[in-house]
């Protein structure tokens, strides 16, 4: 008897504590299950990519907290954005700042009629192949 009154003394101390034990349990839990989701959920978004710096045009698999810019797979700088084509001239270009989506202009012939470029242009190279008749 005398036991359970010393419990019930200490019982606000011991509640402290498990609730300490909760929360970091809990805020680890979180910490593995943002991992857990990082290794399982991967590549949900496909963008098309254009480094700023080289020019390398590529296809990239990646989840909705991967932001631009992102590494070029070619040089290796973190300079790749959205690529984008001007429906006017045909110019394809990284649209570098995405915070000014209002209004994004070609950097050739400055005009507003752009839109994302959904597929890696073929390589030149392979457009050659063309003089394969007979
Ligand atoms: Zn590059
Ligand atoms: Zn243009």
């Amino acid at each position: 008897m005398a036991q359970e009154k010393e419990e019930t003394k200490l019982n606000p101390y011991t509640g402290m504590a498990l609730l300490l034990i909760i929360l970091m349990i809990g805020v680890s839990g979180y910490g593995i299950y943002r991992l857990v989701r990082m290794i399982w959920e991967p590549a949900k978004y496909t963008d098309i990519l254009m480094c700023y710096k080289c020019e390398h045009i590529f296809e990239k698999k990646h989840t909705a907290e991967e932001k631009s810019p992102f590494v070029c797979k070619k040089c290796g700088q973190r300079q790749a954005y959205m690529a984008f084509v001007c429906t006017n001239c045909g110019r394809i270009f990284p649209h570098v700042d995405p915070g000014s989506d209002e209004r994004i202009e070609c950097p050739n012939c400055f005009r507003p009629n752009v839109r994302p470029l959904l597929y890696v242009p073929p390589e030149e190279t392979e457009t050659e192949t063309i003089s394969e008749h007979e």
